[in-house]
């Protein structure tokens, strides 16, 4: 017998799944262990509050009063260092043991740092996702005027857009060939990269640093051509990492991220994951798949919590979507844009500089995917287009 019901971390995932137990009816002890401290963090508004669009509590989602009003016991503060599966404990960096009943890995993602000399050691290397970070990028931004990012993922893309809506010099640079090289096709790609050129960004694709140097007042990045752009910070958006160094792979399963089933339960029966610790199931590919969305993340919380208070639910997998403004555009992905294949084509229409834009991808004559750019209109069809494909023509994606 254990101490109760542990949810380890602190953000989307780890909050509705919080919720979710007590919704369910779990009355017994709820511990969190989380290591950092204080509101559940949402990342995903941290450009948005970099751009001063919104105000710092908007990161902060689940209002002050969560844990009291859920009658939760707070660890923060605290890292786990270690979780046994077999024997169900925890142990934390303070030296804490504690022993579960159920147990939900919800401790999230952080972000990489690509393998550059210099660059994990300099002061002026600064990546997105905790409150801490964003803060130290908004003081920094205050007094900058040459900024590198590092990775032009959807994250790296806004923060571009963010600096130099600023008056900041931004060059921009991936070891893709293309920007956004996780959701869009590269057509589409391409588009939002001539876009984002005539706005004045510096985007140097095929490309990455050789070296990072500290000086006194910012760093030195050096290219491999042997240039050389000194800056004031390098916002690093180069990709992340699951948290979980803490778990025994002897003892649970992990391939990209820690595996779950449909009820978001590990191999482990009484131990479940959820959010961008861990993999689960994506509708298009019919197979587990690491998804690294907010929307994901608090879903998967929810069913793991309603699961863990004995009330059965199935998470339904998604399919995946991103809808980001990029200056005056709006870009759209959905489903699988990158699809390869014999049996792949696509159909593209429009020119996103004069009017709407369209990319559908196929495979076999399906439609599993599609970039959208200032065009809303084709999103409906797209979408009942992608679920017929699935033989799920009732349901909305
Ligand atoms: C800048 C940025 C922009 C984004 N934009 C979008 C977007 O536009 N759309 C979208 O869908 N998604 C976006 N995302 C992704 C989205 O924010 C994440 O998918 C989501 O926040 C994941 O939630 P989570 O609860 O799984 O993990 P996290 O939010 O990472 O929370 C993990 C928690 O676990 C804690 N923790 C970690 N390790 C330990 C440990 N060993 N012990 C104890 N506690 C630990 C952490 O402190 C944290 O509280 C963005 C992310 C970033 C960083």
């Amino acid at each position: 017998m254990g101490q109760g019901y542990f949810v380890l971390g602190n953000g989307g995932a780890a909050i509705h799944a919080l919720k979710a137990i007590r919704v369910a009816g779990y009355t017994g002890e709820l511990h969190q262990i989380s290591d950092d401290s204080g509101r559940a963090f949402n990342p995903m508004v941290a450009p948005y509050f970099l751009s001063e669009k919104t105000g710092w509590d908007t990161c902060f989602p689940f209002g002050e009063n969560f844990i009291e009003e859920h009658q939760i016991i707070a660890h923060h503060g605290d890292k786990v260092v270690a979780l046994d599966a077999d024997s169900s404990t925890i142990s934390t960096a303070s030296g804490k043991v504690f022993s579960y009943d159920k147990c939900l890995i919800a401790t999230g993602a952080r972000p990489v740092m690509p393998p550059i000399p210099g660059l994990a050691e300099s002061r002026y290397a600064l990546p997105l996702r905790e409150p801490e970070t964003a803060k130290k990028m908004l003081k920094s931004l205050s007094t900058a005027s040459n900024v590198l990012v590092l990775g032009a993922s959807f994250v790296g893309v806004k923060l571009a857009e963010v600096f130099l809506k600023k008056g900041i010099r931004v060059v921009l640079v991936d070891i893709a060939s293309q920007v956004m090289p996780q959701g869009a096709h590269k057509h589409a790609a391409q588009h939002v990269e001539t876009y984002m050129s005539s706005k004045g960004i510096d985007i140097r694709l095929s490309c990455s640093l050789s070296r990072v140097d500290d000086v006194p007042d910012g760093a030195i990045c050096h290219f491999p051509d042997g240039t050389t752009e000194k800056v004031d910070f390098i916002a690093v958006s180069a990709g992340i990492r699951p948290n979980l160094d803490f778990l025994d792979t002897e003892q649970v399963n992990i391939a990209r991220a820690v595996c779950t089933n449909q009820f978001m339960q590990t191999n482990k029966p009484n131990l479940y994951a959820a959010g961008d610790v861990c993999e689960s199931f994506d509708r298009l590919s019919l197979s587990q798949q690491w998804m690294g969305t907010w929307g994901n993340a608090c879903y998967q919380g929810r069913v793991a919590g309603m699961n863990m208070a004995g009330s059965a639910t199935r998470y339904a997998g998604s399919i995946s979507q991103h809808v980001s403004p990029v200056f005056s555009w709006i870009y759209m992905q959905i489903g699988d844009a990158l699809r390869e294949g014999p049996a792949v084509k696509y159909e593209e229409s429009g020119d996103p500089f004069t009017g709407p834009y369209k990319i559908i991808i196929y495979d076999d004559d399906v439609v599993v995917g599609a970039n959208l750019i200032n065009n809303s209109i084709d999103l409906a069809w797209i979408k009942k287009e992608i679920n017929k494909g699935l033989g799920l023509q009732s349901e909305v994606v």
